[in-house]
């Protein structure tokens, strides 16, 4: 298991090691050195739900966290790039489909296991092209029923497609 060290110790400007100070009500890393508040934000994180047949399509993680679990295809945002724009470019590497149709369903924040905090922006994909391939970060994609669904590697993918099944009534 690899040690994760989720709060930082140190400031991000000037290396001096943190303190904490109570900023309306909350506990915040503070810094002595340049008195400034280091404010620990969420990472965002952006996932695709594609159901079909009574099944949702999951891939396979080829790499650390939750390597060979299943999760919904998802990734992180680029500097300066927007959330469907993220969604449609990691579908397209971890899938090969293009997204046609995607409407936003919900944000849920989850405990990162490398990151303090995570806020997954779910999208429900309802037109797409192309024929489905793993690739990138993806060793594997396929559609599981949703009766026969393996373990996720994060619960609150999980979460998403019951939101989006209820949503959708597709249930
Ligand atoms: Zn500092």
């Amino acid at each position: 298991m690899v040690s994760i060290e989720r709060d930082a110790k140190f400031c991000p400007y000037c290396g001096h090691s943190l303190g904490s100070v109570v900023v309306e009500g909350k506990q915040r890393s503070y810094c002595e050195s340049c008195k400034r508040v280091i404010y620990d934000n969420p990472v965002p994180v952006v996932a695709g739900v594609i159901i079909k047949d009574n099944g949702v399509l999951l891939v396979k993680r080829g790499i650390e966290p939750r390597k060979d679990y299943w999760s919904l295809p998802s990734g992180f945002i680029d500097t300066m790039e927007d959330a469907e724009t993220a969604m449609i470019r990691e579908m397209k590497e971890e899938t090969n489909l293009d997204i046609k149709k995607a409407r936003y369903i919900t944000s849920i924040a989850q405990r990162g296991m490398r990151y303090n905090s995570v806020l997954i922006i779910g999208f429900h994909i309802t037109e797409y092209k192309g024929e489905l391939e793993p690739g990138d970060d993806a060793v594997e994609a396929k559609f599981f029923k949703m009766d026969n669904l393996p373990e996720f590697a994060f619960s609150k993918h999980y979460e998403l497609v019951k939101i989006v099944l209820k949503k959708e009534k597709l249930l």
